[in-house]
């Protein structure tokens, strides 16, 4: 219908409506909606017939990118690749994090696809998205429960200050984060990142407390604000212990980089704990435990995953990309970048 013709039906339906109250002045709430919804669905059609002389801009040519990328990734990957997760699906790991498009999912899965159940939201919360994280704990079954705040948050930033003329659902996902007024960088990231964790393990402490499920927060720093490389995935709590000298103690940490000892551990509030006892010096012969470990980096080695085999059947045939999706694709070339289960999947 005409644009014209839209905005004169509405001014007409308007109109009457009024004309309607003046002769009738016991206008009920009844015709007033009645009136009102069909105003609406004029509206709604005049907004989609300008969307369709609008739709050169800017999201033309992403939706062109978007879809010409599909299209590659149609052609280079084959059946193989798709088998594994037909049916399906067995992620090792729920991961609750940022949907910040800086957080990437490749930095801590090199080959993430029907790998990880991704629950994503701003400031990497359980409570904005509890249904979701039930599923991946009480359904997929998922050991790993992995919550990963990220350096530079417009979440936390935003939490931390005046969001008051935000919308009601900005401000509700913004109620839910418990940091401190002022408390804006990394320390806030942290702060929240233990909650959340303080959050899962309460929630499911009966999968935590007999071992099915482990809960680790860790935060993404693309920044480097941590000095310990731009990109590292920092391991700052698991199962609510949040002191870094324990955590490196822990099973599940042997073998991989441990949290800095001098990184300050607090924030999140947690019951009194007694003294650790220092530990032993190690025995001559022993080797230093980070030389003798192979993983590296910032890899979380991840749960073995039964099912792989021809998981990576689409790599060789992938074409190589340009731009800026190049750089991830150098850094996937990095030999010491390659988790353990890579190997695995061959
Ligand atoms: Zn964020």
């Amino acid at each position: 219908m005409n644009r014209h013709l839209l905005l004169l039906a509405a001014f007409a339906l308007l109109t009457s409506g009024q004309a309607r109250a003046a002769d009738a002045p016991v206008s009920t709430d009844v015709e007033k909606e009645k009136i009102r919804l069909i105003v609406k669905e004029v509206m709604r059609e005049y907004v989609g017939s300008l969307n369709k002389s609008h739709s050169s801009g800017g999201a033309k040519d992403i939706v062109r990118s978007l879809v010409q990328d599909n299209k590659t990734f149609v052609r280079t990957h084959k059946p193989a690749y798709f088998s594994h997760f037909l049916d399906s699906q067995h992620p090792r790991a729920t991961v609750v994090t940022c949907s910040d498009s800086r957080v990437h999912t490749h930095a801590l899965d090199a080959t993430p696809d029907g790998d990880l159940f991704m629950v994503r939201n701003i400031g990497n919360q359980i409570a904005t998205a509890e249904g979701s994280v039930e599923y991946g704990v009480h359904h997929l079954h998922t050991p790993l429960l992995l919550i990963v705040g990220h350096v530079a948050c417009g979440a936390i930033k935003a939490a931390s200050g005046d969001y008051s003329k935000e919308s009601p659902f900005i401000k509700r996902e913004l109620d839910s984060i418990q940091i401190p007024k002022g408390d804006s960088g990394l320390s806030g990231v942290k702060t929240n990142v233990n909650n959340q964790v303080r959050h899962a393990v309460g929630k499911f402490e009966e999968e935590v407390t007999k071992g099915s499920l482990t809960v680790i927060g860790a935060v993404y720093d693309f920044k480097d604000e941590m000095r310990q490389g731009q990109g590292k995935l920092h391991i700052i709590n698991v199962n609510g212990e949040n002191d870094p000298r324990r955590i490196a103690a822990l099973e599940i940490m042997q073998g991989l980089d441990a949290p800095d000892p001098h990184a300050v551990a607090a924030h999140a509030p947690r019951a009194p704990r007694p003294v650790a006892k220092p530990k032993p010096a190690a025995p001559v012969h022993e080797e230093p435990a980070e030389e003798a470990k192979p993983l590296k980096k910032s890899m979380i080695k991840l749960p073995e995953k039964p099912k792989d085999a021809g998981k990576d059947a689409h790599k060789a045939d992938e074409p190589k990309v340009a731009g800026k999706k190049k750089a991830a694709a150098e850094d996937e070339e990095d030999p010491h970048a390659k988790p353990a289960k890579k190997a695995e999947k061959h």
